[in-house]
């Protein structure tokens, strides 16, 4: 125990020793970000994570000469991107490769329709009319309006701190005019008569862990982003933009630990003071930024410490995000199989809102499913061995917060082969036949490996009453020196949003109070 009353010689030396320091708990791309930006403002930065290789969701694993991209596959708005790095005194495009993507995904439906979204006005306009042709004036208006909430959701909201109640209370009539009490799929309803269309505008939630159903119609802004800004593949997958990150990082004179786990936040004198590693070594400092989901931050990493907002039993409640059951799988000798199937993939089942409610609201693993599909050897065969191909099936599940959560350990085998039934039969026939590397990711692989609660796939999910100044806030409200960045705090998650909330972090964080060892310039 530390003696920290003030003026004890234990408290004289933890503030000694962490002044000018930064500890980051998560090589998330939250937490990665959050690093580059602390060390671009002068912290001696120390980055750690539990795994061993940075990127938390947004790694790779290799097997068997395939590479997996574990998570995010699909980058979007790329110029919060190329701002991270220019903040950073960087340049981006020197780091990562990114590649437009023609078309951005296609959409399936159990009938045989197919909807091709592409960043070419005139040919969405055909899409939209092949399927519904009533429907193409719905459509322009449908862009408009995600037009406007992108310009206040994404560019105004979403860049600046939401922590103060006045922050919120401010935008309230915006929030009113742009009818944000109205789900995703409400808006897309009002504006397309053909079911498939409305699903077509409004399933994006489901990338950031939000029910179509039931999450604010502000998230309707994806459709203008992705029209305006493309949709893009990372050369050597977003593993590649975390190791540019990494190596940011360095560059800049920090120090990127991995295989290193956070037991505790340190506390004395009221404030953060550093981390507790889960071998008892201390690292002191003057902030601590947890990219760790906000659940474990408060459940585990503060744990005695009594909590004004973020208790137990608040967090337990709170709406999480879906899991996520991810099947990693490579193919031998299907190089020019399947021409038809591209990069991405989206792959209805029978049923749109029962199963979405299955997932969030009866926590209830069903018997169809809807699944999207990756296949990035099509745009970079480098990913998979000669000839072969590299692929994820990923399906929405229930998470494991619910009564009689699923089995995993009894499940993931049986719906993995459901999981291979419905890609021969509908997308890929004949896998069986070529299958060779095979991993399969299920809710309780993201509450071990990620230390997620529940397993979630996305940490807290996006409603209305669990965003912008009701998600947990940027500046931790339980402890003065603690900072919160990645999916589960403002504006949430996604890799646009996770970059975002290392933005909103270095418009809260104070300069350093000095500086711990001599500047190291960031080498080029
Ligand atoms: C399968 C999947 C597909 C996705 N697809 C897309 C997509 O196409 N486009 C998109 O924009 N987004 C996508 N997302 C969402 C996006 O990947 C995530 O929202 C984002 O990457 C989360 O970043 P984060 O900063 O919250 O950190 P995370 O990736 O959650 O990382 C947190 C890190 O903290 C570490 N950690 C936790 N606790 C400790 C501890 N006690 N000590 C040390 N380390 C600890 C973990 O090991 C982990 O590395 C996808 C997500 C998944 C899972």
């Amino acid at each position: 125990m530390l003696d920290d009353s003030p003026g004890s010689e234990d408290m004289r030396g933890i503030v000694a020793a962490g002044a000018g320091r930064a500890v980051v708990i998560g090589a998330g791309l939250g937490g990665l970000a959050s690093a580059m930006r602390l060390g671009a403002r002068g912290y001696d930065v120390t980055l750690i994570d539990r795994l061993d290789v940075p990127g938390g969701r947004g790694s790779a694993m290799h097997r068997d000469g395939h590479r997996f991209d574990l998570g995010p596959t699909i980058i979007t708005v790329p110029q919060v991107l190329r701002k991270l790095w220019a903040d950073c005194g960087r340049d981006f495009d020197k780091d990562v490769t990114l590649a437009p993507l023609d078309p951005y995904y296609e959409i399936r439906w159990p009938d045989g329709s197919r909807f091709q979204v592409s960043g070419d006005h005139a040919r969405m306009r055909a899409e939209v009319a092949r399927l519904s042709p009533g429907d193409v004036s719905g459509y322009e208006a449908f862009l408009r309006d995600s037009e406007k909430r992108y310009s206040f959701g994404f560019e105004n909201l979403g860049r600046r701190p939401m922590n103060a109640l006045w922050d919120i209370v401010k935008v309230l009539p915006t929030f009113g005019r742009l009818r944000a009490d109205r789900s995703v799929y409400a808006h897309a309803a009002s504006r397309f008569r053909d079911e498939r269309l409305r699903m077509a505008f409004s399933f994006h939630p489901l990338f950031i862990g939000g029910d179509p159903f039931r999450v604010t119609s502000m998230y309707i802004l994806v459709s203008h982003l992705e029209a305006a800004f493309g949709v893009h593949y990372a050369q050597g997958g977003v593993a590649a933009i975390a190791e540019a990150m990494a190596n940011v990082i360095r560059s800049q004179g920090g120090t990127v630990r991995m295989q290193t786990e956070a037991a505790e936040i340190v506390t004395a004198g009221g404030r953060a003071r550093g981390v507790r590693l889960s071998d008892g070594a201390v690292l002191p400092a003057e902030i601590v930024v947890s990219n760790a989901d906000p659940g474990q931050t408060y459940m585990k990493l503060l744990k005695g410490r009594k909590k004004r907002r973020w208790t137990d039993t608040r967090m337990k409640y709170l709406r999480w995000s879906m899991g996520l059951f991810v099947w990693y799988f490579g193919t031998s000798g299907t190089r020019g199989m399947w021409p038809d199937v591209g990069h991405h993939t989206v792959l209805n089942g029978p049923r749109y809102r029962g199963l979405v409610d299955d997932i969030f609201i009866n926590g209830h693993l069903a018997d169809d499913m809807s699944l999207y599909v990756h296949r990035p050897s099509v745009t970079d065969p480098g990913v998979a061995p000669e000839g072969g191909d590299t692929f994820y099936a990923l399906s929405p599940v229930p998470h494991l917060g619910f009564d009689n959560p699923v089995d995993w350990a009894a499940e993931a085998e049986p719906y993995r082969q459901k999981v291979q039934k419905v890609l021969e039969d509908q997308l890929l026939p004949g896998l069986g036949k070529h299958l060779t590397a095979s991993e399969v990711f299920t809710p309780e692989t993201f509450r071990t490996r990620y230390l997620s609660p529940w397993g979630t796939g996305f940490s807290v999910e996006p409603r209305i009453f669990q965003s912008a100044w009701f998600r947990p806030h940027n500046v931790s409200e339980e402890l003065p020196g603690l900072y919160i960045a990645g999916a589960g705090t403002h504006p949430g998650a996604g890799v646009p949003g996770v970059l975002c909330t290392a933005e909103v972090l270095d418009q809260l964080v104070p300069d350093p109070s000095a500086q711990a060892e001599p500047m190291r310039m960031a080498a080029e």
